[in-house]
């Protein structure tokens, strides 16, 4: 029978009747379980990343808002491990918006070509000139202003805000919607899970959090517990999830 990693730090520990249900809509005595769970989720989340996340990353020590700018542009659809080298020698090469915006576009696209994506070089280039051109030679604070330029789509730009300017915006993709509604014990094939998710997730972000430390921790507990075959018994968060609580009640 499997058994809980005895390293595993105690954590504080829920009523059940304080695990909201699935949807997420609750009143009374339940709304006030449900405020509390979600302290304790951020609260527990927060303390595991600041002990255990992945801060190895280049693009998460303390760099400037153009190096998250290229981290987002280079990260999507691509893992995270691939991209660091071509992220440190692109850095390298073009150490801002401006020697970006000039480099030749078969150094680019050499510099990029073992991430796959072809068009991806030529959307960088692009992207660095206009914002050259338009928004004087800095990464805009917008989402809305980021969604203008090419290859940039609803995440990335959300994705540039947060970490190159913080702003209070919860990240969801379907890493961590996944966690997130576990969290709640929401069925992933329900409807509207990006719905529900996207309500749970605004409230976890809630409080004091950090933006940029908290999409961090999130990302991170999706890659390292909450895969598509979740390693609850590791998992930080096994106190306070439903899912994970169900899963090893079943196991007992
Ligand atoms: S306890 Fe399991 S289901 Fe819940 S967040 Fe952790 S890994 Fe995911």
């Amino acid at each position: 029978m499997a058994r809980r990693d005895s390293r595993r730090k105690p954590q504080p520990t829920l009523t059940r009747s304080a695990v909201p249900t699935p949807g997420g809509r609750s009143s009374g005595r339940n709304a006030a379980g449900d405020r509390e769970l979600v302290t304790l989720q951020r609260r527990i989340l927060l303390r595991w990343f600041r002990a255990g996340g992945r801060r190895a990353f280049p693009w998460r020590r303390k760099v400037g808002s153009y190096q998250y700018f290229v981290a987002e542009m280079l990260l999507q659809r691509t893992r995270a491990e691939s991209v660091v080298p071509v992220f440190d020698r692109l850095i390298r090469q073009a150490p801002n918006l401006s020697s970006l915006a000039r480099l030749p576009r078969r150094t680019l696209a050499r510099g990029l070509f073992e991430l796959g994506l072809p068009k991806r070089a030529d959307r960088l280039r692009e992207s660095a000139r206009l914002l050259m051109k338009h928004h004087g030679g800095r990464v805009p604070r917008s989402a809305a202003q980021l969604r203008q330029l090419p290859g940039v789509g609803p995440y990335t730009s959300d994705a540039i805000a947060v970490f190159a300017w913080n702003q209070p915006i919860a990240l969801l993709d379907w890493t961590t919607q996944r966690v997130v509604t576990r969290l709640v014990g929401h069925p992933a094939s329900a409807r509207p899970v990006a719905d529900l998710a996207s309500r749970r997730v605004v409230k976890l972000l809630r409080g004091r959090s950090d933006p940029r430390i908290f999409n961090w921790a999130l990302i991170d507990l999706a890659a390292t517990y909450c895969q598509p075959r979740p390693k609850c018994l590791e998992c930080p968060l096994l106190d306070v999830c439903r899912t994970g609580r169900d899963l090893t009640r079943k196991r007992e």
